[in-house]
């Protein structure tokens, strides 16, 4: 094998691990190692690895044809798009929440540079374009997502960004109503802030910023790419809330890992694009819709059902072990507050068989695949367990 530095870029710390293939929650390396992984693509692995129906369902549409573009009719997207509305709609908090329509684009940092052009579109009309964003927030990578991230060592060399965007702490209702001018069209939040160590929002600060936007005419446009796709033991977070969102963004776990985003939006925001407004080449893509499709189809209650009861083992677990200071988050998606850096413990952790990631210097990040079982969810406990016991 080449050395990894050879050719490639030095952007990522890489472990010195690579694998041959994998199974649900287990993924085996070239000697024939197992591994337990708590990772899943980092929050994409919904059906975990090599998953019968969604290999098949990628294989048939790739074996007919694999992208044709969006100057025409594609079936799978269409088939996608429906699942992902009705998804969208439920009944949380006495309250009928879901979303009408959806543009489908490659990843998280694109879905919500769609939902900011969406929210800017609107406010053009009457001369508003600043987005309330908050510290601690992740966006994503390209420019104006990048200009949206409250990480200013993810800032440090790339400016100018675009302007108009304003930040304000999180869960602080009284910091984002003071925000608010006569230039304010929408504000842009995460459910639960994934990169900066699993922080969910309160409950009063979601629905507080869902009454602010609808009396002040902004579009409330809610993050999930983390989140979303059952991820917290719901289909999307903003249904533990009883919130009502214009816009949600989706990724990581939208295609089970095929690059996918998507944009869902109310009857608020959904007449924002007219033809020409926004595009995408490989955007919906039939191959990544075929396997988002598949995944979406597989969401039932039973599986939310499956991720709460495996959150809930998990913090159980966690919460007694030596070191631990607190466990937050919800569902599958569990931050670990610990009294040591969370480096060596996520390597000592690989070196006895589990992929745990870290979130922030001193959080652990668990985010196994959504199909990970309660025997695996006690075998990753005992090695977190030795590890700080060690
Ligand atoms: C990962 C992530 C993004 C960026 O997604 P990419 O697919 O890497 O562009 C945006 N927002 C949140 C909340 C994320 O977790």
């Amino acid at each position: 094998m080449t050395d990894e530095r050879d050719y490639l870029f030095q952007n990522y710390v890489r472990a010195p691990l690579a694998f041959t293939h994998g199974r649900g929650a287990r993924l085996y390396d070239a000697a024939g190692r197992e591994y337990l992984d708590f990772i899943g693509g980092i929050a994409t692995s919904c059906l975990g690895h090599a998953h019968p129906r969604l290999v098949a369902a990628i294989a048939d549409q790739a074996g007919r044809y694999i992208h044709v573009s969006n100057l025409f009719r594609i079936p799978e997207q269409e088939r996608a798009a429906r699942l992902l509305v009705e998804a969208s709609r439920a009944t949380a908090h006495g309250r009928k929440l879901g979303l009408d329509r959806v543009f489908f684009c490659n990843s998280g940092t694109e879905a919500n540079e769609a939902a900011i052009k969406i929210a800017r579109k609107r406010g053009s009309t009457s001369g508003r374009h600043e987005i309330i964003v908050t510290h601690k927030s992740f966006h994503g990578r390209t420019l104006g997502s990048l200009a949206a991230t409250g990480n200013p060592r993810y800032h440090q060399g790339f400016g100018p960004l675009p302007e108009g965007f304003v930040f304000v702490d999180y869960n602080d209702l009284a910091a984002a109503h003071a925000a608010v001018n006569d230039k304010t069209c929408a504000v842009l939040v995460e459910p639960v802030l994934g990169e900066s160590g699993v922080i969910p929002a309160d409950p009063e600060y979601l629905r507080g910023l869902e009454a602010l936007c609808r009396e002040r005419d902004l579009l409330l446009l809610l993050d999930e790419v983390q989140t979303g796709v059952a991820r917290t033991g719901s289909m999307f977070a903003f249904h533990h809330y009883g919130v009502q969102p214009d816009v949600v963004t989706l990724a990581k776990g939208l295609a089970n890992g095929l690059p996918m985003g998507a944009l869902l939006a109310g009857e608020r925001a959904a007449p924002g694009f007219v033809p020409g407004d926004h595009g995408s080449t490989f955007g919906g893509n039939p191959v990544a819709a075929a396997a988002a499709a598949a995944v979406v189809e597989a969401i039932d209650d039973e599986l939310l059902e499956h991720v709460s009861s495996r959150g809930a083992e998990l913090v159980a677990g966690l919460a007694p072990l030596p070191g631990v200071r607190l466990v937050r988050g919800r569902g599958l998606l569990l931050g670990v507050e610990l009294d040591r850096p969370a480096g060596a413990v996520v390597d000592a952790c690989r070196e006895r068989g589990l992929l745990v990631l870290s979130a922030g210097p001193d959080v652990l990040r668990l985010t196994p695949p959504l199909v990970v079982t309660a025997a695996e969810v006690e075998q990753a406990l005992a090695v977190i367990g030795e590890v700080l016991s060690a």
